[in-house]
C-alpha cells in the first residue's frame, strides 16, 4: 500500500458501515465513521441476524457476497467475543408440491429435508449450516475492533453526502439514502420479534414464505429470538402487542417447547428494503470518490463481509 491512500469517511454505523470501516481500516486506509445513530440504535441492532439461503440464484452478485460473508463468519465462530455461532436450522416451506432450489447438491451447507423432519403442515424444505450473529454481541465487537485499529465514530446527522468530510466517502446509511440520495427504490420494511427466555431450544426453524405470517425461532446465547414480520410501507417504530402474541402463537405452534417461555420484550426494526443492492461507484459534487452500499433489506448481515470486500476493491482501483 503506497503512503498516499485517501483517507475514507464512512456514513453509518450499522453492520454495513462497521463492517466496511472495519474492512477499510485493515486494508490500509485511515479510515473515520459518522452517524446520526451510535450502533445500538440501527436497525442492525433489532434483527433476527442469521446466515441462511440468500434469497437470489447462485450466479448472482448477491450471491458471491453472501459466500463471502460465510467464511468470514466461520472464522468468527472461534472467538466467542464475536457472538458469532454455528446454527443448524430448517427452513420450512408450504408450496406444493414442494419445489428444490435446484442447486442444493453444490454446496456441503445445504440439502433438502428429509420427510420424517418436515413438521405437519408444510410441504418440505431445507437443512442449512449456518451461523447466528447476534448483534447484542457483535456490533460492539466489530464497533471495538475498529477503534482499537485507531479508528473513531462521530456521532452526527449529514444532510447532504457533499457535506461529508473525507476524500473518499462511503455511504452506508441505510434507509437514510432515501434522503441523501433521494432515492425512491427505498422502502421501509417493519420487522417485529420478540425475545423470550426458553430451555431445551439448540436448533432454529423458519418459515418465511407467507409474509403476513413468518415465522422463526432462533436460539441465541441469552434468549430465543421469535419472529416476525415483513411489513412494506410501514416504519413504526413501536412493537404492537397484538404482533407480538401472533408470533408467540405462531411460533409455539412450531416448536412445542415454547410453551413455557418467559417474554423478555418486543422489537423493532426498520429494514432498508430496496428491489436490489446499490453498491457501485459515484462522484461528489466536488469530484470526490463516493462509493454506495446501502439497500440491504432483510440480508445486511448475511452480505455484509463480501459488500465490503467490493467496496474495497472499487476503492483500490480508484487509486
Ligand atoms: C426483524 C429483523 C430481522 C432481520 N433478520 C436478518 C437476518 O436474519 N439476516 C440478515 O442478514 N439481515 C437481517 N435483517 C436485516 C438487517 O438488519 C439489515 O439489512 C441491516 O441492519 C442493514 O444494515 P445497514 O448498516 O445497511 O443499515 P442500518 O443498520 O439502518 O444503519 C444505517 C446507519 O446510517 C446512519 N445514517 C442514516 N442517515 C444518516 C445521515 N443523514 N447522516 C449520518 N448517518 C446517517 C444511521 O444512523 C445508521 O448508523 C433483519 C432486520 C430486521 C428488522
Amino acid at each position: 500500500m503506497s503512503g498516499s491512500v485517501p483517507p475514507v469517511l464512512v456514513v453509518g454505523a450499522g453492520v454495513s458501515g462497521l463492517t466496511c470501516a472495519v474492512s477499510m481500516q485493515e486494508a490500509g486506509y485511515l479510515t473515520r465513521i459518522v452517524t446520526s445513530a451510535r450502533p445500538a440504535q440501527t436497525t442492525s441492532m433489532m434483527a433476527a441476524a442469521v446466515w441462511t439461503i440468500p434469497g437470489t440464484n447462485p450466479r448472482s452478485r448477491s450471491f458471491e457476497w453472501a459466500l463471502a460473508s460465510r467464511s468470514v463468519f466461520e472464522q468468527l465462530t472461534r472467538d466467542p467475543a464475536s457472538g458469532v455461532s454455528p446454527l443448524v436450522q430448517r427452513e420450512l416451506e408450504t408450496t406444493q408440491p414442494f419445489r428444490p432450489l435446484g442447486w442444493e447438491g453444490r454446496f456441503p451447507w445445504i440439502r433438502t429435508l428429509e420427510a420424517n423432519e418436515v413438521p405437519p403442515g408444510y410441504s418440505g424444505g431445507w437443512r442449512i449450516e449456518g451461523f447466528l450473529i447476534d448483534p447484542t454481541f457483535y456490533l460492539p465487537w466489530l464497533q471495538a475492533r475498529f477503534e482499537r485499529g485507531g479508528g473513531t465514530i462521530e456521532v452526527g446527522q449529514l444532510g447532504s453526502l457533499d457535506e461529508a468530510r473525507g476524500q473518499v466517502v462511503v455511504n452506508c446509511s441505510g434507509l437514510g439514502a432515501r434522503e441523501l440520495c433521494a432515492d425512491q427504490d427505498l422502502v421501509p420494511v417493519r420487522g417485529q420479534i420478540v425475545a423470550v427466555r426458553a430451555e431445551g431450544i439448540r436448533e432454529g426453524i423458519s418459515y418465511e414464505g407467507n409474509p403476513e405470517r413468518i415465522r422463526y425461532v432462533y436460539p441465541r446465547r441469552n434468549e430465543v429470538i421469535l419472529g416476525g414480520t415483513r411489513e412494506a410501507g410501514n416504519d413504526s417504530p413501536l412493537p404492537d402487542p397484538r404482533t407480538t402474541e401472533r408470533i408467540l402463537r405462531d411460533c409455539q405452534t412450531l416448536v412445542p417447547e415454547l410453551e413455557k417461555a418467559v417474554l423478555v420484550e418486543s422489537r423493532v426494526g426498520i429494514r432498508p428494503g430496496r428491489p436490489a443492492v446499490r453498491l457501485e461507484r459515484d462522484r461528489l459534487a466536488d469530484g470526490r470518490l463516493l462509493i454506495h452500499n446501502y439497500g440491504h433489506g432483510g440480508q445486511g448481515f448475511l452480505l455484509s463481509w463480501g459488500c465490503a470486500d467490493e467496496v474495497v476493491r472499487l476503492i483500490q482501483a480508484a487509486d
